[in-house]
Parts: C-alpha cells; structure tokens; sequence
C-alpha cells in the first residue's frame, strides 16, 4: 500500500488561516468597513416601512409617503454602491491571498524530499496541485469573501432587529438551537468525508497515471483485466466517498430550510399576539417581520458557504500537509575541502525494514573512472542516488571532501556531483532559460551568453543551435520549437558543463537512445566526462571494460572491486559475466 504525503490537521489549518487573515489587516480592515456600511443601508428600510405602516394606521398624507419612499430609494442606491465596492475590495483581496498561496505551495512542493513523492506516488502530488488548488481557489475566491459579507450583515441585520424591541429576540432564539444542532451534525461528519472524497481522487487520479504510463507493460504482461479491475475499484471508492457527503447534505440542507422560516413565523404570532394585546404597535411588528425576513438571505448564505469552506479547508489541509514532510536534507553550511568521494558502511531501505543496501563501502579518488556491473535489482541505481545526494543513507554516511552529501544546500551540492540520467526535460521558456538555470547564479548577466554558447559547443550543439530561429531566445518545450530527443540530450549535458561538477554518476540506459544519434551523443557525453570523476551504472560490459576500476553489486553489497584485468583473473562473478557476454 502506498503511503499518500501527510495531511495537515485542523489546528494547523485554523493557525494558517489565521496567519493569512492577519497578513493584511488594512485591506482587511477596509473591506469589513465597506461591508459593515453597505449592511446598516440596508437596515433602513423596514423601518421605514414600519414607520409607514404605523402613519397610515392613524392617517398620513401621500406627501408624507412619497417622502419616505424617496428617503428608501436612497438608501437602497447608497446600499447598491457601497456593495459594489465592498466586494471589488474583498475579490482583490481574495486574490492576492490566492496568489500568495500557489507560491507558498509551490516553493513547498519544489523543496519536498524525491524519495517522499516517489515513495506516495506523484498521482497524489499532482491532484493536490490541481485540484486541491482549484478547490481552493473557489474558496478564497468565493466563500472567503462571501462568508464576511453575509457574517456582517447577519451581525448588524440581528443587531437593528433588537433595536425594534427586545421581544423579536423570542422567535429569533428559536431558530439558533435548531441551526447549530443540525449544522454540528453536518460538520462533524463532512470534514473527513471530504477528506476521503479527496483522497479517494487522488487515489483514481495515480492509478490511472500508472496505467497511461505504464500502458505497454499492462499490454506485455496482458494486465489490461487487472487494470480494468483496479480503475473500477478506484471509481468505486470515489463513488462511494462522493456519494457519503451527498447523503449528508441531502438530510442538511432540507432542515436547515425549515428552520429559515422559524423567525418569521415566530415574529408574525409571537409580534400579533403582543399586538393584540397592546404591548407594541403595529409598526414595530411589520418590522420586526420584515427584518425576520432580510436575515434569511446572509444566513443562508453564511450557511451554504459553510459547506464550500469546508471543502476549502479539506483542500487547504492537503496543501499544507506537505510542509509536514521532514526535509531529509540537512544542510549545515560546511564546505567540502577536496573532491574525494566516499561511502562508508552505507545501508539504505526504501520500504522500513527492507535493506536494498547491506553494508557498502566505496572510496572513489579525483579523475578516477568506476564502473559499476551487477544484476538488475542488485542495488546499483540506489547506490547511484545515494552517491548523487539524492537520498541520504539510512546509515553510514556518503561524503565529498569530508562532508555529507545531504549535509550540502542543493546549490552546493549541483557544484560537486550530478546524476545524468536517460530522463532529459526540455522545460517551456527560451534556450537561454533553459541552460542558464545551471548557472552558478541564477540571475542573468551580459557575459553568460559567452558561457552559454560555449557550453553548446562543447556538447557539439552550436551547429544546430545557431541555425534556430531566436538564437538563444529562441523558445523551446512543449507547444514551442520542437527538439529532437537528440538535442535534448544535448541540453541536459549543456547544462552539465554549465554547472561544471566534478562528479558524475552516470546512469547510462542508452538502450533507449535512436542508434543513429548515439554515435553523435557519445560524442558529446565523452566531451562533458572530460577530466570529471565518473561513476557509471553500466549496462553493457565494454563501459566497465574502459574503467579504471569495476565494482560488481550483488544483492546490495559490493561483492568484487578491481581493474577489469584483476577481475577477469580473479574467475568470480565478473569474469563469468565477461566470458558469458563477450563469448
Ligand atoms: P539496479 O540499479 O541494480 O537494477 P536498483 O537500485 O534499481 O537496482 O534497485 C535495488 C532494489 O531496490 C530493488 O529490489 C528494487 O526493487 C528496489 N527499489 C528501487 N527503487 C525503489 C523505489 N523507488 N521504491 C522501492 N523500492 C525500490
């Protein structure tokens, strides 16, 4: 079973809104004034109204009428007007909180541990991106702002209709038992629902991923049945999750309906009763009822929004979680004196419990060329990630110059040692972009261009490179000019050079390459291993055959280490190996 990342809990959720409440208490305090004023304009009216009522009882001229319709004319412009501004404030608002949202996450999701997202799946990473991040949006966008308006009309609405008489206070305390009992009902169960619709999305969202990607797989071992069982599964258990939060508001919503109309009803017997019996005046009944009336609108919708804040903190709660993650670098600022590279005793597990690595020890010096030979699943990729700083060892230690691989900030460590994979991604932006993010410093300068096209050149990539369209701010990736596979190869070892490591672990699958550009891409690999140490997981024997020295990894230890010429003498695995593959 996959572990999903964490999920932050509630206390964590209401600190963090907290936070982006207070962040900009003028614009807030602006907004909440704005809201505040639109509402008592509202508040006019029924008492106008009731005025009316009252003057028409015991006789009143159409002078006097047409001068309080006029008084409520205005006072539902003004309301209209401060309305409108009132909400372009709180949507800014919303946005600007948005924004500052989406950066946090991404800065979070950039700095999460490979091995954590590897280890959860990227289905789940990629649904909280979409759409957790969608589902908040509406929220801040929608129900944030929504929730304060109807909250500050609710409070001044509830506030006038005192002023009409403590009596109206009966009828409306009525209403509050109903709608918190039945609201506590809904929210205790709603969270984790929601929580679960979510998670039972995210779950959909990986498997299928897996089944896209992995769909020659699937077609190879004709897992296409078990594929097809999975999916329905998933839908199953979104289905199911979907369908919970439905019932909860299928039995919410419909008595939270009825309980709207308590305070009206309550106000019209309880008010006519009192009227009758010559306690209050007619008047101060039509407004009362009136007033019973205009609090249904914000309490609906503070209500309704309730549901959808939900949603949003479900959502936000997802987001969050992922600064739960514990970093597993731990960057201490020393620096490594020398390139010597070392594992000392190395043992790593993906799984808890599950050694993949009993034990390494590897001392690589400066300029020297490994090779590293053994079965598939043995443990040289991991041992490759491990020397990469991918991952830190579970214990033991991996060190350059004497310091941890982990211990190095990410910037440092690009410095010493790089993977280079098969996987080279060509990101949207221009050529420029896409080299100069290996640049020391991130920002440009007026001689990185030099740098740039140097780096081409190295790799043999100045000839096709100078014949696009923009030079170097032609733009490149998905949707833009295209590149063969062959020149993004070509790219990612420009940006080697550009970063200029001393170290590199090669992870060299060139199975995958077209033929006929290996023979040029070779070319340009030989050019960036150039006076570098190099660390080669390698697939076919000759690569070992050229090292300097071999490491053969069985089952998660290094079982034999030596010239090509040693082990071949030796009669171990190697020389098996050797003479089974050379004839
Ligand atoms: P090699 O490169 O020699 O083929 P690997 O280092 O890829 O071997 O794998 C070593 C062991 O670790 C294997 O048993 C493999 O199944 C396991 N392994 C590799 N990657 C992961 C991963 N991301 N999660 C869990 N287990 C893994």
């Amino acid at each position: 079973m996959k572990q999903t990342l964490p999920v932050a809990n509630t206390a964590e959720v209401r600190r963090h809104a907290r936070r982006l409440a207070a962040r900009h208490p003028r614009e807030l305090g602006l907004t909440l004034g704005l809201h505040g004023l639109a509402a008592i304009s509202g508040l006019a009216a029924p008492r106008l109204i009731g005025d009316l009522v009252e003057g028409v009882q015991h006789g009143t001229t159409a002078a006097k009428v047409n001068q309080v319709v006029l008084v409520i004319a205005v006072f539902v412009i003004v309301q209209s007007l401060l309305t409108r501004w009132a909400r372009f404030r709180s949507f800014a608002l919303g946005e600007k909180v948005l924004a500052e949202l989406r950066e946090e996450f991404v800065d979070n999701a950039l700095a999460l541990p490979i091995g954590t997202v590897e280890r959860a799946g990227t289905g789940d990473l990629l649904s909280r991106t979409s759409r957790d991040v969608d589902a908040l949006s509406r929220t801040v966008r929608f129900a944030v702002p929504e929730t304060i308006v109807a909250l500050v009309t609710t409070l001044f609405t509830v506030i006038a209709t005192m002023l009409v008489g403590v009596w109206i206070l009966v009828p409306l305390l009525v209403m509050v038992p109903l709608l918190v009992i039945s609201t506590r009902w809904y929210l205790k169960r709603a969270k984790d629902g929601y929580l679960r619709e979510n998670a039972a999305y995210a779950q959909m969202t990986s498997s299928l991923a897996e089944t896209v990607e992995g769909a020659r797989t699937v077609e190879a071992l004709g897992l296409y049945d078990e594929r097809v069982r999975r999916t329905d599964a998933d839908i199953r258990g979104s289905y199911l999750a979907e369908r919970y939060t439905l019932g909860l508001r299928t039995i919410w919503f419909p008595v939270v309906e009825v309980t709207y109309l308590v305070p009206l009803v309550g106000t019209l017997l309880f008010g006519g009763w009192l009227h009758i019996n010559g306690h209050i005046t007619l008047g101060a009944v039509t407004a009362g009822a009136l007033y019973a009336n205009q609090l249904i609108d914000p309490v609906d919708r503070l209500i309704s929004w309730m549901d959808e804040l939900q949603v949003g903190a479900a959502s936000l709660a997802r987001l969050l979680g992922i600064t739960d993650v514990a970093d597993d670098r731990e960057p201490t600022g020393r620096k490594p004196s020398g390139e010597l590279v070392e594992a000392r005793d190395v043992r790593f597990s993906y799984v808890d419990g599950r050694d993949v690595l009993h034990g390494v020890d590897l001392v690589v010096q400066p300029g020297e060329r490994i090779a590293m030979v053994g079965p598939s699943g043995a443990g040289k990729s991991t041992l490759g990630r491990l020397v990469a700083g991918i991952h830190p060892p579970r214990t033991g230690s991996v060190t350059v110059g004497g310091v941890g691989m982990t211990e190095l900030d990410l910037a440092d460590l690009r410095r010493q040692v790089a993977l280079v994979t098969q996987e080279h991604h060509v990101f949207v932006g221009t050529l420029r972009d896409n080299l100069a993010m290996a640049l020391p410093h991130p920002e440009h300068e007026r001689d990185d261009d030099e740098k740039l096209w140097a780096a081409l050149e190295a790799v043999d990539a100045r000839e096709w490179a100078e014949v696009l369209p923009d030079g170097l701010d032609t733009r490149v990736g998905s949707g833009q000019v295209a590149l063969t596979p062959g020149q993004a190869q070509q790219l990612a070892l420009a940006r080697l050079v550009l970063a200029d490591p001393h170290t590199l672990v090669l992870d060299e699958a060139t199975s995958l390459i077209d033929p006929r550009a290996a023979r040029h891409l070779e070319r340009s690999l030989a050019a960036v291993l150039e006076g570098r140490t190099v660390i080669a997981i390698a697939h076919r024997l000759y690569t070992a055959h050229d090292a300097d020295r071999v490491a053969v990894v069985e089952d998660g230890r290094i079982t034999e280490l030596g010239s090509h010429d040693e082990l071949v003498a030796r009669n171990g695995s190697y020389a098996a190996l050797w003479n089974s593959w050379h004839g």
